[in-house]
């Protein structure tokens, strides 16, 4: 273990340790003297202190040494704008940049490409010179989705990455423990400071059988979200394991472990096996495969590892699935789907399918798709149903161009988009349906949240495997079984599409496309990192106010949230995503997606000092004119769906205290803490419903401690009081983020001391 092994093929010097990797867990061992599982293997050979390090699944808070960070080009303006404000000359942990969420699509890929390439021209000069200056890999736009560039470039097996975006899970696939975080994690790590986790539980999911037909990687996440459900997952890494995981190709198992994230898992992952050496090869990276071979036997479970929670899925019995709508965990096997669309009255008109994304974009995804759809042309009828295929990079894009898979495409009638998420985030100039108008789209993504992929409320998004999107293309119409029900061909006789075929890595290797790395320069200190004062996309950070020392009194409830609220109804992407470098310009997206208890509208709530109902931001921008800090009431997970910090950093900036909620989405109340805010949760959350919205509350923060709960006094506008307490997650470290203002104030004031 002792070779000098690069991490990837862009940058030199940054080495593989499984030396040190095995040293650490030899550590573990002795201290646990039980057997580990892949999970528990990853995370404890890269703690910062094995020797003294607590280590309890779902208890101690883990201190680690990331190998690597990725951010994407929505979430690296405010973590680079953070990790500037601290001073440094250069990221203390490899790190890279990536332009995949700005692009919008309209055209088709060329066009809408240097389109995006005009609209944030600011956005990529700063990144790009950024990236230079503080000598950070920078993948321009077009080069692809974060998670697809990771998997070909940089994941190796046993590795720890933390990455900005919450579906870094995605690298799973490759036997790496990649975790989603916020912005303000991604500083932490950039500047050298360990990145605290709590220490995640492990649920087991053992895969026994193969897939065949019309069963795809796909449907063994769709069948685990649907039994796990959105909330199941959360503070556990979700383990792969079992015979069955041999069949699945290494990007299959990126793409179980991609959504993984809809579960709210922590991460997913898959123990090493030849799949990932050949995907390693393809990729160009036979050393690092070599060197895992030696590594082996830590790249997966001991025999014996405990998992907390198991699941067992016979892939030769699974059904393909179709989840959805308005939520990742609804799960519908095929053959119920007819029946349920029917009763449930979703609109039957598939209005688009949707293939790729950094979920299902891999080489097998396209071939499989592709000849789902020569199956149709050589029956002489194409897609029904509007079609659009997203390459996840350009690596994709140039394969499926020079294999033919991209014609047969086009000659199917759909459009190719450019290698970025574009619809997956919203990034959809959809002109088909009007606004407010219920409609039905499925795609092989991993998300289907109300609006995500359009803005409409009323669209029914489906999220399915790519075969499945295909075969809906081209019946137009969500109760079609390609399993049992026949088409007619161009002469209106009958036929069943064929089982979709594929291969996972191409005969003839990867056509790597055009060039859209840019590495950092050999003399960095010339570069001038470019942000203009007058900008209305990027503005530089000024710190947060240090908490005052007192407790909390007559705190006003902004707003008390029904349902669920996600991070896209705390900050919301599509349009806003331009603004996420300028903070006050985003602000005013905060919380407009929350539904208000009070009169179950969005982004209408009453202004307690004026009685006058008006948009959540603006009443929060009143309460801080007034210096008045508000809190937040929310339900369960709250704050569920992404990693970014903005749904974090906008209720601090425009004057919250706390968010008290049911429960809370591990990233965000993270995020929470970092920037300085309260995340509380009830001891009794039936406590929510005695809530009224113009309650007003004292807190006992000078009472703020460690593992003690927080009492709280709720008083009504008819002089009644009641008080309850709530929990909460802070360790020691991080009550100091809450009293110095926030995260980075804490880490600013070290290095000055
Ligand atoms: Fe992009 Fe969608 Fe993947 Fe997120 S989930 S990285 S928005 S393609």
């Amino acid at each position: 273990l002792d070779k000098k092994v690069n991490q990837n093929n862009w940058e030199k010097g940054n080495y593989i340790n499984y030396k040190k990797m095995s040293e650490n867990l030899s550590i573990v061992r002795r201290r646990l003297n039980k057997p580990l599982t892949l999970a528990e293997k990853v995370l404890y050979s890269h703690l910062d202190e094995p020797e003294t390090q607590e280590i309890e699944r779902g208890k101690s808070y883990l201190k680690l040494r990331p190998d690597r960070v990725a951010c994407q080009d929505a979430t690296a303006q405010m973590a680079i704008l953070q990790f500037m404000s601290a001073g440094m000359d250069q990221v203390q942990t490899p790190s890279t940049v990536h332009c995949d969420h700005l692009i919008e699509a309209q055209l088709g890929g060329a066009k809408d490409l240097s389109r995006a390439e005009e609209i944030n021209k600011e956005v990529y000069n700063f990144l790009s010179t950024a990236c230079a200056k503080y000598n950070i890999g920078f993948w321009r736009p077009g080069s692809g989705i974060i998670h697809q560039i990771v998997l070909e470039n940089y994941a190796f097996p046993g590795a720890l990455l933390i990455g900005t975006d919450s579906h870094t899970p995605n690298a799973g696939g490759l036997g790496m423990a990649a975790i989603g975080v916020g912005g303000a994690d991604a500083v932490d790590v950039m500047a050298g400071l360990p990145w605290e986790l709590k220490a995640p539980k492990v649920i087991g999911v053992k895969l026994t059988g193969q897939l065949s037909g019309w069963t795809a990687p796909k449907d063994i996440i769709l069948k685990v979200a649907g039994i796990l459900t959105v909330k199941g997952g959360t503070g556990a890494i979700v383990e792969y394991h079992g015979p069955g995981t041999e069949s699945l190709s290494c990007t299959g198992m990126g793409t179980i472990c991609n959504m993984g994230a809809e579960i709210g898992a922590t991460t997913s992952i898959f123990p090493f096996n030849d799949r990932m050496y050949d995907y390693l090869k393809a990729t160009k990276r036979q050393d690092i495969g070599d060197f895992a071979r030696a590594y082996s036997h830590e790249l997966r479970e001991d025999e014996g590892a405990e998992y907390d929670q198991l699941i067992e899925i016979n892939l030769s019995e699974l059904e393909p699935h179709v989840n959805g709508p308005f939520t990742p965990d609804l799960a519908t096997p095929i053959s119920k789907l007819k029946d349920v669309a029917v009763k449930e009255g979703w609109p039957t008109d598939v209005k688009v399918a949707l293939i790729g994304s950094c979920t299902n974009s891999s080489y097998e995804d396209m071939s499989r798709s592709a000849s789902i759809a020569r199956d149709a042309l050589e029956h002489g009828i194409k897609a029904k149903s509007l079609y659009t295929v997203t390459p996840g990079s350009e690596q994709i894009r140039a394969t499926i161009a020079r294999d033919g898979q991209l014609q047969t495409f086009e000659e199917f009638g759909g459009m190719v988009l450019a290698n970025a998420c574009g619809p997956c985030i919203g990034q959809w100039d959809r002109r088909d349906v009007k606004k407010g108008e219920a409609n039905t789209i499925v795609s092989s993504y991993n998300r289907n949240f109300t609006g995500r992929n359009d803005a409409n409320p009323a669209t029914h998004a489906f999220v399915t495997s790519p075969d499945l999107t295909t075969a809906f293309a081209i019946a137009g119409d969500l109760r079609f079984n390609p399993l049992t029900d026949k088409l007619k061909d161009k002469d209106g006789n009958e036929f069943l599409l064929k089982p979709p075929t594929g291969i996972a890595l191409p005969e003839r290797g990867y056509d790597p496309g055009q060039d859209t790395y840019q590495a950092p320069p050999a003399d960095r200190s010339t570069v001038e990192v470019q942000v203009a004062p007058t900008s209305d996309r990027l503005q530089k950070l000024s710190p947060f106010d240090p908490w005052d020392g007192k407790d909390a009194t007559d705190v006003p409830i902004l707003i008390k949230c029904q349902g669920k609220t996600t991070t896209d109804h705390i900050s919301m992407a599509g349009p806003w995503l331009k603004y996420r470098g300028h903070l006050d310009n985003i602000s005013n997206n905060m919380l407009i997606g929350a539904i208000n208890a009070e009169n179950e509208k969005a982004n209408s709530i009453k202004n307690v000092f004026t009685g006058e109902f008006d948009a959540v931001p603006a009443t929060a921008r009143d309460y801080k004119a007034r210096g008045v800090k508000w809190a937040v009431i929310g339900d369960w997970n709250y704050g569920e769906g992404s990693s970014r910090e903005h749904a974090a950093l906008e209720p601090r900036h425009l004057g919250g205290l706390a968010i008290i909620t049911k429960s809370f989405a591990r990233i965000h109340e993270t995020n929470l803490k970092k920037q300085g805010m309260l995340p509380l949760t009830f001891e009794n959350p039936e406590d929510y419903d005695k809530i009224k919205t113009d309650d007003k509350l004292d807190m006992e923060l000078s009472n703020l401690k460690v593992g003690e709960p927080l009492k709280v006094t709720f008083k009504s506008t008819d002089g009644k009081s009641w008080s309850t307490n709530l929990l909460h997650t802070f360790n020691e470290g991080q009550l100091e983020w809450f009293r110095n203002g926030s995260a980075l104030n804490t880490m600013a004031k070290k290095a000055k001391e």
